[in-house]
């Protein structure tokens, strides 16, 4: 067993207190003690959803979270996306410590800077564009945008390299991105869907005659790594299996039961490289192991489907395969494993009173990545979502706003298709490429029928006056104003709040108070050193329905343009409502937590476990769950509502299914839109920390 961490012994300081009120303190040196290290491994299971975790699907997982803690009211850190969760985990903080806004965010050129925006390569070896917004779940992307920002991507020390000053050996593994934001320093071993770092463990492998991910060689200097011969593309992943709508798109066929899991492969490489390799012969002390299953696989057939469940298997085969190598180690007995999701996960859909779910005759063969699935009637019971995708920048241009995207002409199968069977957005064919820059391109837009026909909503290199930049999220998106125009954001606030796909609405308290909504401050999303250099003007949630089933499982809610069937990022329950179960020799047996606790709590709690602290972090140490708690006392947790300061009113509503607003919501006649932030505050050695359970859009 090794040895090597410094414990203080609080034993050997010793006080004693006088009875006449004054007091001597005897102090005794310091003892210093040596304990053994608690190997801790945190293994995100990417979009987990607690219903998820049961004896049939997921056995291995059931019965660690029989065995150890497990936390049943989990906050995933709003807004509810990979990469902004990636940066909880790493800094145990929001952005207003954290200063990070992931996954998708722009860079507004700074003027007479240097570099007004950040220029690099991609995993891929590919230039990245920086005019657009960015997608942040790259290793390249994150190194780029750290140097941008002079080192500081993230603006506290982050849990990796907390323990790696601690001369603890670190590794991580697994999603692109998401891994990699764990150690921004570059100061422990690396492996995840792209490269290998460092270099030396590049040899290792090699030496060990393992694959390495296709694109590892563009890390390194041109020629430095060469992969051998046979080694292929052992990080590759299947796309989505699709079915042809009537009106000639693809949409992804929830009815395949043969996919299973598109990157089980991926997963099992990275599994083996950990568990033959890099845990046997590096000894990590701390280790954090992200694969993107199920998220992938909810993305592409929601969750609750058939592959679903596969993925669920795949991923639960995947902690046997850890389990197992810890036993064959001898390592278990002094492991701790905390599994956690980086959010939770809904199926795509409008409100179905507008979009109907609709039968699709199950698929019974593949060609080529299109089944023979067909589209059919409505079924209210056993049907399936075709709406729920919203383009913000196409809305925003109708009516009247210059908006940009950066996404390019698109088409998506889950617009949406009415009661009456018509297409909520036809399909266009730009003939001439004039639209697209593509001759023939398909697009759907609604700014295409303007005067002047907008169709890619690609970002200007110098942004006109009052412009929108939109970074589309998901089940959020991200509004920037470069010139922070006060009348362009209070309109743009008015035009969200009146039409039905938005939900909660946060701006930046720059803007002073605004009617039906709360500022951004309130949730943890206003960074200083980032204001107006990565920090959205507005962030607003898409709407949502957490009781609506779909494929069996409740929650709903629309999403930016992306053809998906099951998204996350709103600030609804679902999406919030994250799973976290640990277990091993610091952990509490067969104990069920009910404190609030979120995913902000696991850092600074892992760095406990390591003999450490994250003073700097917005979390909490999980002391109910230890079995040596740094603090015995119990904590008080209230629920509140929060309000925004004054509703907006005088509100006409627009109706989903008409993209031109002409249609108004004859239901709601008051014209009135508030939001209901539910939140717990937990108070406990005197220090207060609010979870966010879920902020609902209240239209009357
Ligand atoms: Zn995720």
């Amino acid at each position: 067993m090794r040895s090597s961490l410094l414990f203080l012994s609080m034993a050997a300081t010793l006080a004693t207190v006088t009875a006449c009120g004054g007091s001597s303190t005897t102090v005794t040196a310091p003892e210093i003690v040596t304990a053994p290290v608690q190997r801790t491994i945190i293994m995100v299971w990417d979009g987990l959803r607690p219903d998820a975790v049961n004896a049939v699907d997921t056995p291995n997982l059931y019965a660690l979270r029989q065995a150890g803690v497990h936390f049943v009211d989990n906050h995933s850190t709003y807004p509810t996306f990979t990469m902004m969760n990636g940066s909880s985990f790493a800094t145990g903080s929001f952005p207003k410590t954290s200063g990070f806004y992931g996954n998708t965010f722009w860079t507004p050129p700074q003027a007479g800077a240097a570099q007004p925006i950040p220029a690099g390569k991609n995993a891929g070896g590919g230039n990245q564009d920086y005019n657009a917004p960015v997608f942040t779940e790259d290793y390249a992307v994150l190194s780029t945008l750290n140097d941008y920002y002079g080192g500081q991507l993230l603006l506290v020390k982050s849990l990796f390299k907390t323990a790696q000053d601690a001369g603890l050996k670190t590794a991580t593994i697994g999603k692109s991105g998401a891994a990699f934001i764990q150690d921004l320093g570059r100061g422990g071993i690396f492996l995840d869907e792209n490269t290998v770092l460092p270099a030396s463990l590049v040899t290792d492998l090699q030496a060990a005659n393992f694959a390495l991910p296709k694109n590892t060689p563009y890390a390194y200097a041109a020629g430095a790594v060469t992969l051998a011969a046979s080694n292929g593309d052992p990080t590759a992943r299947a796309g989505a299996l699709t079915f042809a709508l009537p009106n000639g798109l693809q949409a992804k066929d929830v009815t395949d039961t043969t996919q299973g899991n598109p990157e089980d492969a991926a997963n099992k490489y990275m599994m083996k490289v950990y568990t033959d390799f890099i845990l046997p012969k590096k000894l990590p002390d701390l280790s954090l192991i992200w694969f993107r299953t199920p998220d992938n696989t909810q993305h592409a057939y929601g969750p609750g489907s058939a592959n679903y469940r596969k993925a669920l298997a795949s991923q639960d085969a995947r902690l046997g395969e850890l389990q197992a190598a810890l036993k064959a180690n001898k390592m278990d007995a002094n492991t701790n494993i905390i599994v956690v999701s980086d959010h939770a996960h809904s199926n795509v859909s409008g409100p179905t009173s507008l979009y109907p779910l609709r039968a699709i005759t199950a698929s019974t063969s593949v060609t080529n990545g299109v089944t023979n699935a067909v589209l059919g009637n409505r079924d209210a019971i056993n049907g399936f979502s075709v709406s729920g995708d919203v383009r913000t920048a196409d809305l925003l241009t109708y009516a009247g706003f210059r908006a940009f995207d950066g996404n390019g002409c698109s088409t998506s199968a889950m617009y949406g298709i009415k009661a009456d069977g018509s297409n909520v957005q036809p399909v266009g064919v730009d003939t001439t490429g004039a639209l697209c820059g593509t001759a023939n391109a398909k697009y759907q837009a609604i700014s295409a029928t303007l005067p002047t026909p907008v169709a890619s909503f690609k970002v200007p290199a110098t942004m006109p006056a009052k412009g929108i930049v939109v970074a589309a999220n998901g089940g959020s998106d991200y509004l920037y104003i470069p010139d922070h125009d006060a009348a362009t954001v209070a309109a743009a606030v008015r035009f969200l709040q009146s039409r039905e796909e938005y939900g909660a609405i946060f701006v930046d308290s720059r803007y002073g108070a605004i009617a039906g909504t709360l500022p951004m401050s309130m949730i943890n999303l206003e960074n200083a050193t980032r204001s107006g250099k990565g920090q959205p003007d507005i962030v607003v949630s898409f709407n949502w329905d957490a009781q609506q089933l779909v494929n069996g499982l409740p929650g709903i809610e629309f999403e930016s343009t992306g053809g998906n069937r099951g998204m996350h990022g709103s600030f609804s329950p679902i999406d919030v409502h994250n799973t976290l179960i640990a277990s091993g020799p610091a952990f509490k047996t067969g104990t069920v937590i009910s404190n609030p606790t979120g995913n902000v709590d696991v850092a600074p709690t892992v760095a406990y476990l390591l003999g450490q602290s994250m003073p700097q972090a917005d979390g909490r140490v999980l002391n109910e769950a230890l079995v040596k708690p740094a603090s015995s006392a119990s904590a008080v947790v209230k629920a509140a509502v929060v309000n925004p300061t004054a509703p907006a009113t005088g509100l006409t509503f627009k109706v989903p299914t008409d993209l031109t607003g002409a249609t108004v919501d004859a239901a709601l006649s008051n014209g009135s839109y508030s939001i209901n932030l539910m939140v717990k505050d937990l108070t406990v050695d005197g220090k207060t920390y609010r979870y966010f359970d879920y902020a609902q859009p209240v239209r009357n």
